[in-house]
Formats: C-alpha cells, sequence, structure tokens
C-alpha cells in the first residue's frame, strides 16, 4: 500500500488544531506551493495536491472524525470504514439520531450552550448480525482520539522547557503590511500563524502537543436497531479540554449483515418455507426459523389446501418496534409458502401410477 503522509503534517497543524487554524494553514501552503508560482519545481504541484487533499478532509468535521479514528482506511472503505465510492457526507446526512428514543428524551448537549465546552464526539462503525440487531447484544467497542500529549501537558515544548512568544509577531500570529492605502495581514512566517515558537520539541509529541489515545467502552445496542441507525452514548466521548468540562459523546453508526434466511422490512420480517406437493393438499406443521433470545424455531400449522405463494402472517415474531406508536411491540414474521412439485426422474413407478390414478379421480370429480 502507498505511504501517505498523515494529513495534519501535510498542514504542519497539531491534531487539536481549530478550523481556523487549518483554514490558516491550508491558505500558507497552498500560496507557496502553487503550480504558478513555481514553475522551475516539478515537486511543487505534487506538495499543492496533498495540501488541498488535506484540507478537504480536515475542513469537514465529518471526514475529519473518521480521519481521526480510522485514518486512510475509513476514507477510503478499507478495514472498518465505509465502502468505496461513497460520498462520507451522504451517509452522515443520512444519520438518524436516536437518543432521544433511547434515553428519554433527554436533550443533547448543544455546542452553543453555556458551561464548559465538552469534548470531542467519537464515532465508530460497528457491524452486527440480523440476529444480533434484532435481539439487541452488548458489544467491546476501542476507539481513538486525539488527546493533549502527556509529556508535555499539551504545549508541545520538551518538559523544563516552554514554549515562547513569537518576537517576530508578538504573540499575534499575524503580519500586517502597507501596501499604499491598503493594509495587508498574512500568517506570520516565523510561527506559521500560531503566535508562539517551540525552541526545544516535545519528543512524545514531536511538539504537536497532540497524542493519540485509547478507550474502550462496552455499548449496549437495543433490540431492533436497524441499518443505518446511529446509537448515540452520551458521555463516553473524548475528555473536554478543561477540568470541568464534560466528556463527548459516542456516536456508533450501525451495519446489519445481511441473513439469507430472512428479508426485514423496520420491525417485520420475512421468510419463506417449501413444502411438499401433498403435504400442501393434506396440511402439514413446520418449524419456521425464528430470531429470538429463547427459541430458535417456532412451530407453524400450513392448513390443508395451502396455495404456492400464500404468505402467513406470524404477529409478534418480528423484531421489536424502536419507535412510533406500539414501541417495544415486535412486528410479524411473514411466512411464503413454496411448493414443491417433484420432477418426473423424482417418481418412481408406483408414485407416478398413484398420480395417474389420483389424475383421473379429480377429473371424474370435475366432469360430474
Ligand atoms: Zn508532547
Ligand atoms: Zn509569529
Amino acid at each position: 500500500m502507498e505511504e501517505r503522509r498523515d494529513l495534519y503534517e501535510v498542514l504542519g497543524v497539531g491534531k487539536a488544531a481549530t478550523a481556523d487554524e487549518i483554514r490558516k494553514a491550508y491558505r500558507q501552503a497552498a500560496l507557496k506551493h502553487h503550480p504558478d508560482r513555481n514553475a522551475d519545481d516539478p515537486a511543487a504541484a505534487e506538495r499543492f495536491k496533498e495540501a488541498t487533499e488535506a484540507f478537504q478532509v480536515l475542513s469537514d468535521e465529518q471526514k475529519r472524525g473518521v480521519y481521526d479514528q480510522f485514518g486512510f482506511a475509513g476514507l477510503q472503505g478499507g478495514g472498518g470504514g465505509f465502502p468505496a465510492g461513497v460520498d462520507l457526507g451522504d451517509i452522515f446526512g443520512n444519520f438518524q439520531d436516536l437518543f432521544s428514543e433511547f434515553f428519554g428524551g433527554a436533550p443533547s448537549r448543544g455546542r452553543g450552550r453555556q458551561g464548559p465546552r465538552p469534548g470531542p464526539d467519537l464515532r465508530g462503525v460497528e457491524r452486527l448480525s440480523l440476529r444480533d440487531a434484532v435481539i439487541g447484544c452488548k458489544r467491546d467497542l476501542s476507539l481513538r482520539f486525539p488527546a493533549p500529549c502527556d509529556g508535555c501537558k499539551g504545549s508541545g515544548a520538551a518538559p523544563g522547557s516552554q514554549a515562547s512568544q513569537c518576537p517576530s509577531c508578538r504573540g499575534s500570529g499575524q503580519i500586517s503590511n502597507a501596501r499604499g492605502f491598503v493594509m495587508f495581514t498574512a500568517p506570520c512566517p516565523n510561527c506559521r500563524g500560531e503566535g508562539r515558537v517551540i525552541k526545544t520539541p516535545c519528543t512524545t509529541c514531536r511538539g504537536s502537543g497532540q497524542q493519540e489515545k485509547n478507550k474502550k467502552i462496552v455499548v449496549s445496542f437495543p433490540a431492533g436497531i436497524d441499518d443505518g441507525q446511529v446509537l448515540r452514548v452520551p458521555g463516553q466521548g473524548a475528555p473536554g479540554p478543561d477540568k470541568d468540562s464534560p466528556a463527548g459523546d459516542v456516536l456508533v453508526q450501525v451495519q446489519v449483515e445481511p441473513d439469507a434466511r430472512f428479508e426485514r422490512h423496520g420491525p417485520d420480517l420475512a421468510t419463506r418455507v417449501k413444502v411438499s406437493l401433498t403435504d400442501a393438499i393434506l396440511g402439514v406443521k413446520v418449524d419456521i426459523p425464528i430470531l429470538d433470545a429463547k427459541e430458535d424455531t417456532v412451530s407453524l400449522d400450513i392448513p390443508p389446501g395451502t396455495q404456492p405463494g400464500h404468505v402467513i402472517l406470524m404477529r409478534g415474531k418480528g423484531a421489536p418496534r424502536l419507535d412510533g406508536k406500539g414501541r417495544g411491540q415486535r412486528g410479524s414474521m411473514h411466512v411464503m409458502i413454496e411448493v414443491g412439485i417433484p420432477a418426473p426422474a423424482e417418481l418412481s413407478t408406483r408414485a407416478r401410477e398413484l398420480v395417474d390414478e389420483l389424475h383421473a379421480e379429480l377429473g371424474k370429480k370435475a366432469a360430474e
């Protein structure tokens, strides 16, 4: 696999960089490497492209979240990521926030509210079998997130040393120049717009002030959760920036694996069962597979004279409803009856005689 440079490294910003810092860093890189300004340096075009790609991801909060958690694999559809060619914006746009359903209508902590700013939300994707989704399950999730570096407490300067105010811009991060009547403001080239310079970078985080940490949580997926839904686990995300600020939330998108035995439409499940010709004529009791914590099958009486394609409804044998009317109640299992007509080669001589007799008998009856 092609080795790619870390996107934060490409723009020369830390993992905790604000949207504004990212925009500034990109602007600087774009100006510096723009192919029009570097006609004699063929590598500049490559660096310009690299910076633009980095900016496209890091300037989009959702793409950035995916990249933070899964790296390039998350953006390109590798392990644990998203299918290739799918616009991440679409996926996140379709997220259904089930918070109010699962946690008694507790309000989501708005970013604009007063009080300490909560830590960032962490996002994950979990694949569940159809059975686990229908009956509910618990999973251990391991989530990666950027946190202030332990070595330097987030300052980026080596222990014992300190970041100092940038002498060129005196800490503002910007340099202003007057040209005629107009003032031009540009990011300070000495500190790259940060306003401070680190003479001796921390060796743990190479001066970024950030370190990747790992958090393990147990997530309970409620019975009846469906493909594409997102479970919000409040207060289990990354720690807040200050001592008294709450942690962010964890958002887990559920992917439900298909099960060849069933089709699912919300709380309703459908399955097919094949019976023999004589069973369809005479009636029969069959075991129908269901998705239930206690039993794997349930007995169904197929009445005499059941037609091929007939659907029998088994109420309460589908998946639990998570929302709307009848929340917690289970949907139905729709059982479609298929009838196996034996091929001529499958009939013994005796069976063939009996079918001929039956044919004659039914024909006689019809003629009466
Ligand atoms: Zn450090
Ligand atoms: Zn400066």
